[in-house]
């Protein structure tokens, strides 16, 4: 069989409401063309992403009435960090709200002016957390894994001499962690292979410098490796887990991912002496160590969340959904990243719209072609969200892919929903060569897909 059934009744429905094309012809107009100011009330199938937008099970529901409300010490903190010393086998377990908290704690406190991280490809937060405290963002990712059609198995892989090539010209001293994102997001949702990651652990072990894990979409990166990797078959996600996690000093999650929450997050680290000056932060701007930014309700499910995520029937529906999605697509002629990831289906517009210039933003343009023609929302990963102007010269560098990101929350939605969007993608090709670049209006200093405004040219 090609693609398993949902894995999981429907007990609780949330209506979906329907909207004309004039109107999301208007709404979308109104909202400057920046899908992030649409009401979601207004969208049809909403792919925007997958973090915070995950369905809970009953259980975690029933989870949610345990709730202990102490200010501190609830016993929700302990389950809580039993579950993640379990999984992921670090030494301090610190709760924040989201996983950008998590980032800014850790990067706050290693830091300095200057200093250089190298990353298989940074995630948006991450590189903004980073710049923000001085740094320089790298991506030493392998070039298969900049390359949309090439099929890899494991295209989130670090290529370990970029990696050595950046310590080496930087200096031991100035790279104060190296980070590998599972699976890579930027790069497509991608897995890393446990051997990359060995590899990359000896790298750092040798020049003794830590290694961090963002550890997001962990669970789905582990079934790849069980999947795809030599010597895993016969191993549970968890065992894979719990192995991968040995090899590196800590993690940053955002629970809204793999956790399978709505909301939360938390570092992990083996470092007691950075663990106590972050904590000590942490009172100053999230809450008390045992709440970190979260009620005890919160803890408790992403508790159960993350007991669930590794539940092999969830995983293996949840990688096919993605893949019949994208067999939907390549069967319709979409041009998308191959092999498809984790979390989301990668349209790689450059290919879908040659006519359209990177410097018109054509993965945006499609990004606003979904909403009107289906009332989808997707995201536009390109030279919107990473293009960046040069302060000296003015020129402006655009990233290598422009991408319309579609993520699937988790739990959310049927394959009769993915099989929507490929009808809605069908119709816009038929007259995509129509399609008009974007001109930027108004835009933020950082971050600036957010809120940008923009038009057609
Ligand atoms: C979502 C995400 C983050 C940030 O987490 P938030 O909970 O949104 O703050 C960091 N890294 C990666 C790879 C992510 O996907």
């Amino acid at each position: 069989m090609d693609f398993t059934a949902e894995p999981f009744r429907i007990k609780v429905v949330e209506p979906i409401k329907k909207t004309t094309l004039e109107e999301r012809e208007q709404l979308i107009k109104q909202a400057g063309y920046n899908i992030f100011l649409l009401p979601a009330e207004k969208i049809v199938v909403d792919l925007l992403t997958d973090s915070g937008t995950s369905a809970m099970s009953d259980n975690q529901w029933a989870g949610m009435m345990l709730g202990d409300e102490s200010y501190a010490g609830s016993k929700n903190y302990y389950h809580f960090e039993k579950t993640i010393k379990d999984i992921f086998g670090f030494k301090s377990i610190i709760p924040t709200h989201q996983g950008r908290v998590a980032e800014n704690l850790l990067f706050s406190n290693i830091i300095k002016q200057g200093n250089v991280i190298p990353n298989n490809s940074h995630f948006d937060t991450t590189r903004a957390n980073i710049e923000y405290n001085g740094g320089i963002a790298v991506d030493c990712v392998i070039d298969e894994g900049l390359d949309p059609a090439f099929e890899h198995p494991f295209k989130g892989n670090i290529d370990i001499n970029k990696l050595i090539s950046v310590i080496e010209e930087n200096g031991v001293n100035n790279v104060p962690l190296i980070i590998i994102t599972i699976t890579n997001n930027s790069g497509g949702g991608q897995p890393v292979s446990m051997q990359n990651i060995k590899d990359v652990s000896e790298v750092a072990k040798k020049y003794d410098i830590p290694l961090f894990f963002d550890a997001c979409r962990f669970a789905e990166n582990c079934y790849f490796i069980k999947e795809r990797e030599k010597g895993y078959d016969n191993k549970s996600v968890k065992e894979i887990a719990q192995e991968l996690f040995a090899y590196g000093d800590g993690c940053t999650m955002s629970a809204k991912k793999d956790g399978l929450v709505n909301m939360g997050g938390f570092l992990a680290l083996n470092n007691e002496n950075l663990a106590q000056n972050i904590t000590n932060m942490l009172i100053l701007i999230e809450g008390f160590p045992t709440y970190g930014g979260l009620a005890g309700r919160d803890l408790e499910v992403i508790a159960r969340g993350l007991k669930e995520v590794l539940n092999e029937d969830y995983l293996n529906f949840r990688i096919n959904q993605i893949r019949l999605l994208g067999k939907l697509l390549t069967d319709n002629k979409i041009p998308i990243i191959q092999p498809t990831g984790g979390h989301a289906i990668y349209i790689d517009a450059k290919a879908f719209l040659p006519h359209i210039p990177q410097n018109e933003f054509p993965a945006q343009s499609l990004v606003v072609e979904l909403y009107k023609v289906g009332g989808i929302r997707a995201v536009e990963i390109g030279s919107l969200m990473f293009g960046k102007t040069d302060k000296k010269t003015g020129e402006i560098k655009h990233p290598k892919l422009e991408l319309v990101r579609l993520a699937i929350p988790r739990r959310v939605y049927t394959n009769m929903h993915m099989q929507y969007v490929s009808e809605v993608l069908k119709e816009i090709s038929l007259t995509k060569h129509n399609l008009k670049g974007m001109k930027i209006l108004y835009q933020a200093a950082i971050l600036r897909h957010f809120t940008v405004k923009l038009r057609y040219v």
